[in-house]
């Protein structure tokens, strides 16, 4: 994939000084493309009005523009329009279901979730139950067929871990979720931005996912939903715009969608979104995946070789790597990259429990974008060298 030119899309990756900033913190958030970035700017400009209440032509055509980023986005991930709920992200779709859901029993989660797929449950007062992982940092379903049980009616489970870039075979998790009469959440946060996502093929019951990992505006993100399951969910927060008549002898809910959208919508950010779906289209979802996994690949290559480098996770890891270098905390080398123009992520990377069952406190993480290059590889390698000298 020709990088160079898909760099030169995305403003933000210019360092301070002028010089190549080299990202590699997408899986935090990633970078925006100058198409995003101007479809924003209209939204909020020359054509921003609010939505669904207007009886004037402006509110009407920025009606007609929110409804349709909403079929783009469910286009996206091969959902239906009336399937799609705007959510400020991932976390507040996975709370969505959380809370909503109305057969709250137990839930099975898996060691390498993200805090968001942990606290929502707990909050909501799910019992919580947690699949182990295979040596390589996947989920291991063998262990979730055991533990399964016809008392569990959820299993939530990350599409792509966003510490070791694992892949969860989902059409297993569902085959079974579903043998015990569970649902499957899934939350697609690292995948959507990495690979092709069809939820039919994928047959999960539900999927979060936020725009601004996907090269799109933060403050939204969506729930994808089966009709019919969203259908069976009571409202969660009230508001303007959820309701069919309200009254004080009793309020009654539009139908989902909006059912679950109180308030004023994220209107230019469900602009931002599609906008966001058709730049990744234009590249193509294939391409990206094979361009992040050949990138993946190559760093791995490039630190195997030194004696002091921990790699966790699979070596088919999805545009993401975590590894730790001999005793050089995480922090530090991040400071040291820092000074090289090269942006990591240091931390524990909201996954506590999965750093316990790694027996680390912390990690190093690179992860990839579809501008990422083997430029800001050589200079995270350059840098860790540096590291590696200053810190003996
Ligand atoms: N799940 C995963 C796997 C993530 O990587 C993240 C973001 N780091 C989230 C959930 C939460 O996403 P957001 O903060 O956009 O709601």
């Amino acid at each position: 994939m020709p990088t160079t030119s898909r760099k030169a899309d995305f403003p933000g990756l210019v360092g301070r000084d002028g010089q190549p900033w080299h990202y590699l913190d997408t899986a935090a958030t990633a970078q925006k493309p100058q198409a995003v970035i101007d479809a924003v700017s209209r939204a909020m400009g020359t054509d921003y009005a609010t939505v669904h209440r207007g009886v004037y032509g402006r509110s009407a055509e920025m009606t007609l523009g929110y409804e349709a980023a909403r079929r783009r986005v469910a286009a996206f991930v091969g959902g239906r329009e009336e399937e799609i709920v705007f959510t400020r992200g991932a976390t507040e779709a996975i709370n969505l279901v959380a809370y909503a859901w109305p057969d709250k029993g137990r839930v099975l989660l898996s060691q390498l979730e993200h805090h968001s797929n942990i606290v929502p449950w707990q909050l909501a007062g799910w019992q919580v139950d947690v699949c182990p992982l295979t040596g390589d940092g996947r989920i291991d379903l063998d262990a979730a067929e055991a533990m399964l049980t016809p008392e569990h009616t959820m299993v939530a489970f990350a599409h792509v871990s966003n510490v070791l870039g694992s892949t969860l075979d989902a059409r297993r998790a569902a085959y079974l979720a579903h043998a015990v009469g569970a649902k499957l959440l899934l939350d697609g946060c690292q995948a959507v931005p990495r690979m092709p996502v069809d939820v039919a093929a994928l047959d999960c019951d539900f999927y979060a996912f936020s725009a601004h990992k996907l090269y799109g505006p933060t403050g939204i993100g969506a729930l994808w939903g089966r009709a019919d399951l969203l259908a069976a969910m009571t409202p969660w927060q009230g508001g303007g715009a959820m309701i069919d008549r309200v009254a004080f002898t009793g309020t009654t809910y539009a139908p989902p969608p909006q059912r679950f959208e109180a308030g004023t919508p994220a209107i230019v950010e469900a602009i931002g979104f599609a906008a966001a779906c058709d730049y990744v289209d234009g590249i193509g979802r294939e391409a990206i995946a094979r361009h992040e996994a050949d990138l993946a690949r190559s760093l791995r290559e490039a630190l195997q070789p030194m004696n002091d480098v921990t790699l966790f996770g699979p070596e088919d890891s999805a545009g993401i790597v975590s590894f730790a270098i001999g005793d050089i905390h995480p922090h530090d080398l991040g400071t040291i990259l820092d000074e090289e123009n090269v942006a990591i992520r240091a931390g524990h990377h909201c996954a506590q429990p999965l750093m316990d069952h790694l027996g680390v406190p912390a990690t190093a993480r690179a992860s990839f974008g579809l501008y990422s290059s083997q430029d800001d590889i050589d200079a995270l390698v350059r840098g860790i060298e540096r590291a590696r000298r200053i810190f003996g």
